[in-house]
């Protein structure tokens, strides 16, 4: 059973130091439990806090023990009610060959899913936020502007693409031409700009000709300055993700920004809330993922992977993932 362990907690950018290759052995299920076998994993952002021992809305991984992360896996052997040997199912397998499950958390995706790794990304955990955070927090009309970064990931991605469908016009934000070309060719964004053009806050600008009405927040940084000055009064901000600031060891340099902030958030009325995805809408899956499923049949959504190839690799696409060297949804093969 190789496992990636957490070998050391990272300062900053995380290093393939933090992180060691190990073999255990493959455990038993006892009473209640089943055996799984990992066959893809999923690499996400949120990875990085786990690394940390600074408190969170979750508890961090132990030195020496295995990553933790989504898998879709198959049931080897069980002894729980609902899951046969040859189920495929999405569960917490984290960073190893096999894993042990009580059913806690586990969705059953039956013996021959379509397409098993979107169960991680675009019907999985990012996809439900996107919908989740834009429609009930976001509240788009039709007409309005939408801004989102990482925007060829899955999650930004997916907001861009709803926000089509609900009529608003959306400008992206990405890391790079090709992304950009990507965002506006095979997604449907109205606009895509590069986040590291020198000249990105005015082309931001330029692109937001009636201000900014929902900015979808997967960045936070230098992107949250250039969005602040034009936003809407009312707008709304459903406040997903800040993975600019993840690696940080200190505040930016300033002036310090949090009056200007508040202000604004003052006389513009804007409303920004955080979310965490399954506390903050724990009945709201089965409506997303009927009308995803809907959307994806209709060729109105789609959808990028990047299959990273073998456990041994997980780590250096992580790395690259916090860095944006990712190129759509991180997922990596496992197994067979
Ligand atoms: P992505 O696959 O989009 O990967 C992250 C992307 O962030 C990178 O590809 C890169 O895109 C961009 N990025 C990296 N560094 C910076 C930076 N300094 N400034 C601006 N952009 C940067 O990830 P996901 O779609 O899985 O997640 C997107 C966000 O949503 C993350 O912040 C994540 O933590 C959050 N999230 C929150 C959840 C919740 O429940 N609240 C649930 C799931 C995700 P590029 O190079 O194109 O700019």
């Amino acid at each position: 059973n190789r496992q990636i362990v957490l070998a050391e907690r990272p300062v900053g950018a995380p290093t393939s130091q933090n992180f060691r290759l190990e073999d255990a052995a493959i455990p038993t299920p006892g009473e209640g439990e089943m055996l799984l076998r990992t066959v893809y994993l999923s690499l996400d952002p949120y990875m990085r806090g786990r690394m940390s021992d600074a408190k969170s809305y979750a508890d961090p991984v132990e030195i020496g023990a295995p990553m933790v992360g989504g898998t879709v896996s198959v049931v080897v052997k069980s002894n729980l009610k609902g899951f046969a040997e040859g189920d495929w199912v999405v569960s917490l397998g984290g960073w190893q060959d096999y894993s042990i499950s009580n059913g806690e958390m586990v969705f059953n995706l039956g013996k021959e899913p379509a397409m098993p790794s979107w169960a991680l990304g675009i019907m999985g955990m990012p996809g439900f936020t996107a919908y989740a955070g834009l429609l009930e927090i976001g509240e788009p009309k039709p007409g309005e502007t939408i801004a989102v970064a990482a925007a060829t990931g899955p999650v930004g991605a997916t907001v861009g693409q709803i926000g089509k469908i609900k009529g608003c016009r959306v400008v992206g934000i990405a890391g790079g031409a090709e992304k950009c070309k990507h965002a506006v060719e095979n997604l449907g964004f109205d606009v895509c700009l590069d986040r590291n053009s020198p000249t990105f806050a005015q082309d931001l600008k330029d692109a937001c000709p009636d201000g900014i009405d929902v900015y979808f927040e997967n960045v936070g940084g230098a992107v949250f300055d250039a969005v602040l000055p034009l936003l809407n009064p009312h707008a709304r901000i459903p406040l997903c993700g800040l993975i600019s600031q993840y690696n940080a060891t200190s505040l930016p340099d300033g002036p310090d920004r949090i009056g200007m902030l508040m202000g604004t958030l003052l006389v513009k009325k804007i409303r920004m809330q955080g979310f965490i995805i399954f506390d903050s809408f724990p009945n709201l899956y089965p409506k997303f993922a009927a009308d995803m499923q809907q959307w994806i049949a209709q060729g109105k959504v789609k959808y990028r992977e990047q299959m990273v190839d073998g456990l041994e690799n997980a780590p250096e696409a992580f790395m690259g993932l916090l860095e944006g060297k990712n190129f759509g949804k991180v997922v990596v093969k496992v197994g067979d």
